[in-house]
């Protein structure tokens, strides 16, 4: 090998090391927090980005951040509607996004319920999803990693791999019930919201400037 291919090999080499230091993963959950939840939601008329997201996932982009998405899709278990149905919604989101310069690395899916599948690993707050992202993206630093979801699994499944979580208060739950779901007295929300680890933001530009001070 010449001395010019090897020090271009150098540079590149510390370029990727470089990168892989900057770069840090953000999971993403899809409904409630990348599009408005209205329950099983897999209708494209129903499509409706949720407050914030272009900026949030700009401003998240701008950091460094690769972004996947890990989403819960029960409802095709449940029979409510099928793979094919919840793919092309993937392919709505990406592509209402995409104009803005946002791509996702990887998205993943759980299709299960107990109800009708045999115990899966992938189901949150269960960690098969975050171990489905690593598979295709190969290994993550998952202590630097975030996940930004709307629900305690969310929130569970991130910090059971030693990331950080931020729960979306604009989610479904919050709009359901009428008052902060956050600020309800449950001994489960308790816990979670007493570790330092987890966090609560408005909406994913909230969560996105809440990392920008945490990284
Ligand atoms: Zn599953």
């Amino acid at each position: 090998m010449s001395i010019t291919v090897l020090s271009r090999k150098l540079l590149e080499n510390s370029q990727n090391w470089y990168r892989a230091l900057d770069m840090f993963d953000v999971i993403l959950d899809r409904d409630g927090v990348l599009n408005v939840d209205v329950g099983y939601t897999h209708r494209l008329e129903d499509f409706a980005l949720a407050p914030g997201v272009v900026e949030g996932l700009t401003l998240l982009t701008s950091l460094g951040a690769r972004l996947s998405i890990a989403t819960g899709q029960s409802g095709i278990d449940r029979g409510k509607y099928e793979e094919e149905q919840m793919q092309a919604f993937n392919e709505k989101l990406v592509a209402e996004i995409a104009p803005h310069d946002i791509t996702f690395a990887a998205i993943v899916f759980c299709p299960h319920h107990p109800d009708y599948s045999d115990e899966c690993t992938c189901r949150k707050p269960k960690t098969g999803m975050l171990e489905q992202i690593e598979a295709k993206l190969g290994p993550i630093v998952w202590e630097n990693a975030w996940g930004i979801g709307d629900k305690p699994a969310d929130a569970d499944m991130i910090l059971t791999k030693g990331g950080s979580s931020i729960l979306i208060e604009s989610g479904e739950h919050n709009n359901s019930t009428g008052t902060s779901y956050w600020s309800v007295d449950d001994p489960e929300l308790a816990t979670l919201l007493a570790n330092p680890k987890n966090f609560v933001a408005y909406d994913i530009l909230a969560a996105a400037t809440l990392i920008e001070t945490k990284i």
